[in-house]
């Protein structure tokens, strides 16, 4: 189960909020700032959410542009004025060096690790943008991601989704041996766990397949450490927001769940995550995100703890907290 699968139903994405970014309509009598060629961010209607695009054409009549998207996809091309800003230094990712300066990871006796901001911040301000560790998409590997679709049609693998075991996959045979371990130090519920019947599965029908599927030797893939891998992703990353496929932040996966979140998140430039606090910070709060969809945020305290079990954990929030809800 992965934390806030569509994002376009998520808290961080309230029209209201987003509003604040757009560029204010122009005075009808002023020239179109936009004009072809220009770089700008705009509001792919999919799903509401802002990208990189190009402007292709201008029609200041009707006061809308037809953008070229960065990832090629052809729908919704045509967005008005009101939908368009620049990027901004909002949308992209920030270094690690100036976001370990912004938030720090500390132990918390009964959520483990969690993320603190070192620095007051106003509501609706941007906390810090962090790229992806890995966005695992079917295009890495387009063999493997069809090798796993047709065991999973002959029997259901048990998570009831191959994007968990792919994106384990592919950080085992792409990503050198430092991302391997930052992803395999991410909160899991048993560390120990041994490889589970769809592991064992996978690993055995990998036995016959050419080697261009997996781009190595099964031999050389460790079961446990897949498990682990499995695991990981399962507990700490996010539905992509566009395609069939997962991303995984460092900084982020730190961020545990309140019903009562102090920050709100939306997506920057190339699957950046942008991190807004919803409430004012102080130096040292600590920084929460819901794992819920805005629907079940509004249910009663026992759905909310029900949906929260996939994550293995029991929420203690504030809002949980209370005697009535
Ligand atoms: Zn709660």
């Amino acid at each position: 189960m992965t934390k806030d699968v569509d994002p376009a139903e998520g808290v961080a994405l309230k029209p209201e909020e987003k509003s604040k970014d757009v560029t204010p309509a122009e005075d009808e009598s002023m020239e179109p700032r936009w004009k072809v060629g220009d770089r700008v961010f705009a509001v792919w209607a999919g799903n509401s959410c802002f990208y990189v695009s190009t402007v292709a054409e201008v029609d200041a009549k009707n006061r809308k542009l037809v953008v070229t998207w960065d990832d090629a996809d052809m729908s919704h091309r045509t967005v008005s004025f009101d939908q368009v800003k620049e990027p901004a230094d909002d949308t992209i990712a920030w270094s690690y060096s100036r976001i370990d300066k912004r938030v720090t990871v500390r132990d918390s006796t009964a959520k483990g690790r969690c993320l603190f901001t070192n620095e007051a911040c106003e509501p609706g301000k941007v906390v810090f943008v962090e790229k992806p560790l890995l966005v695992a998409l079917p295009a890495l590997a387009p063999k493997l991601w069809e090798k796993l679709q047709q065991l999973h049609e002959a029997q259901p693998l048990n998570l009831g989704t191959i994007t968990f075991h792919f994106a384990a996959m592919i950080t085992l045979t792409q990503l050198d041996a430092a991302s391997v371990g930052v992803i395999m130090d991410k909160y899991v519920p048993d560390p120990d766990e041994e490889p589970n019947e769809d592991v064992t599965r996978i690993l055995s029908s990998m036995k016959d397949s050419p080697e261009e599927v997996l781009k190595c030797k099964v031999e050389d893939l460790c079961p446990k450490k897949l498990q682990r891998l499995v695991s990981a992703w399962r507990y700490n990353s996010f539905g992509h927001h566009k395609e069939d496929g997962l991303v995984l932040y460092n900084r982020i996966s730190m961020c545990s769940h309140s019903c009562d979140p102090t920050c709100c998140w939306s997506y920057g430039e190339e699957d950046a995550f942008v991190l807004r606090a919803r409430v004012a910070l102080s130096d040292s709060d600590e920084l929460t995100i819901s794992y819920l969809q805005d629907e079940d945020l509004l249910k009663s305290t026992a759905v909310r703890q029900l949906k929260l079990q996939n994550w293995k954990f029991t929420c203690s929030c504030p809002r949980c907290d209370l005697k009535i809800d």
